[in-house]
């Protein structure tokens, strides 16, 4: 009978995969090699002496200047530093570190995030859902819409409801997108009766097929006080069109200051104080992230009494600069199209050269305050307390973490600023992040942690740790 090859257990998370020799596990992030549980990936240091993205090997490459001293400019990421699970160990790595003189020790590995999920901030003035609606990845609920920002859409995507919470298909395809979002790939995601959009860390939101190039100067009451006097003297009537707060030079404050002459206009929607409408339309994909195409839908009858007149010169637009039109008022009071005077086309370039880049923002959330802590110290409070009183730095892949205030270790971070592929993911489904702790050695040791375990670096390049000794040093994003 043919002997088949032994397989041996990684226990690097709960799923506990039997690997065959030369083979990877569930995750592909750990294989057997020759009978040992090795880490795929290898241990990436950063070092801020070379160009962002350059790719060196230790030792091998003569671009490296061998330095081995961890200060400031050369700091081992958890980036293939394997995990702490089923965290009754020390951490994977704990370096020592010389910091402006001081002796700091950093505490590396790579958590495992049942608790995560990414904010997204989607720059476009578009309506893309209802506040609350379900967005989707390949047909299965990842997340939905939150709260509207200034000039920006945003969503809430992942955590641990769609997880682990739904049916297996949901949480599969939520850890997949989450994943893809945090190693900067492209996603589609659709969102309940709204749009389909495009979203990738640092790069323009794709909103229904079609790349979105600004945001928006401001919103339309801004937009109005931010040109009203470029305006004065070259047209009659300014109008902003924004879904959100739809300006009217002649009423508004920014116009009144500068002695703005009424001109009878009149808006259809909730009128909020002088020059400053609400709800002019429905959301959508026209003018200024309404639903219209045709900006005079807005405006009712125009009054005599308050100023209106044939020959009177109208300017709409929106709040990118992208939708704009020039009218007059024939003998009937009615807008009439006109060729844009070339005056007044460049304060509409003015606006739209005064926009800033569209961009898609993925920020990795998750809450990093649980067991894991122990592989950082015998008494896990003590690392909270620590990091809360801001003497223990937290980073993700060397970027600096924002950490909530209140209960627990809860960070943020900008995925764009971590190096590329820095996030795995294990099939439970949960995410795997790279997480650094930063620490004065005193403080450490005052808060019990495993200090017996603190190596050099030139000892970690040398030797390896549990799960190999591969390496490589890349080139950091500041
Ligand atoms: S999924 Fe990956 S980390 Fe988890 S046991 Fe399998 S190989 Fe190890």
């Amino acid at each position: 009978m043919r002997e088949r090859p032994e397989k041996i257990r990684c226990d690097a998370c709960p799923v506990m995969c039997y690997i065959a020799e030369g083979r990877a596990g569930a995750c592909d992030r750990y294989a057997n090699e020759g009978g040992r549980i090795i880490r795929v990936d290898p241990l990436t240091i950063l070092d801020r002496r070379i160009a962002k993205g350059d790719e060196i090997k230790p030792f091998l490459n003569a671009e490296w200047d061998g330095s081995i001293d961890s200060g400031q400019d050369v700091v081992v990421s958890a980036i293939g530093a394997g995990t702490t699970y089923p965290d009754y160990k020390p951490a994977p790595f704990i370096v020592s570190r010389e910091i402006e003189g001081a002796d700091f020790v950093t505490v590396v590995t790579e958590a495992i995030f049942s608790y995560c999920g990414v904010k997204v901030k989607i720059d476009t003035d578009r309506h893309l859902g209802q506040e609350a609606a379900t967005v989707r990845s390949e047909g299965e609920a990842i997340g939905h819409v939150m709260t509207g920002e200034y000039g920006s859409q945003m969503l809430s995507l992942g955590g641990v409801d769609h997880l682990t919470g739904g049916s297996k298909a949901e949480g599969r395809k939520t850890c997949d997108a989450l994943l893809r979002l945090c190693n900067k790939e492209a996603v589609d995601l659709t969102i309940d009766d709204g749009s389909t959009v495009t979203v990738q860390a640092g790069q323009p939101p794709i909103v229904d097929g079609k790349m979105e190039e600004r945001m928006r100067v401001g919103c339309g009451s801004a937009t109005i006080g931010m040109f009203a006097s470029q305006w004065k003297g070259l047209v009659d009537e300014v109008v902003v069109v924004d879904d959100h707060i739809t300006g009217v030079v002649s009423e508004h404050q920014a116009g009144k200051v500068i002695d703005w002459p009424d001109t009878g206009i009149r808006i259809k929607g909730h009128r909020s104080t002088p020059g400053r409408y609400f709800k002019v339309a429905e959301p959508g994909l026209g003018w200024g992230g309404t639903d219209i195409s045709d900006p005079l839908s807005i405006l009712g009858d125009w009054r005599v009494a308050k100023g209106a007149r044939p020959g009177l010169t109208l300017l709409m637009v929106s709040t990118t600069g992208e939708h704009s039109a020039f009218y007059e008022l024939d003998d009937n009071l009615t807008p009439v199209p006109r060729p844009m005077p070339e005056t007044l086309q460049a304060s509409v370039d003015l606006i739209a050269e005064n926009c800033e880049p569209a961009r898609s923002t993925v920020l990795f959330m998750g809450g990093a305050g649980g067991s894991l802590r122990s592989g950082v110290t015998r008494n896990p409070i003590h690392l909270t307390r620590s990091v809360h009183a801001g003497r223990t730095r937290v980073t993700l892949g060397g970027a600096p973490a924002y950490v909530w205030p209140g209960g627990g270790i809860t960070v943020m971070v900008d995925v764009t600023e971590l190096p590329d592929g820095a996030f795995g993911y294990v099939p439970t489904p949960a995410l795997v992040a790279p997480l650094e702790f930063t620490l004065e050695r005193t403080e450490y040791v005052a808060l019990g942690g495993h200090i017996d375990r603190v190596r050099q670096l030139d000892d970690v390049l040398e030797k390896g740790g549990e799960y190999g000794a591969a390496s490589r040093i890349v080139g950091t994003n500041d």
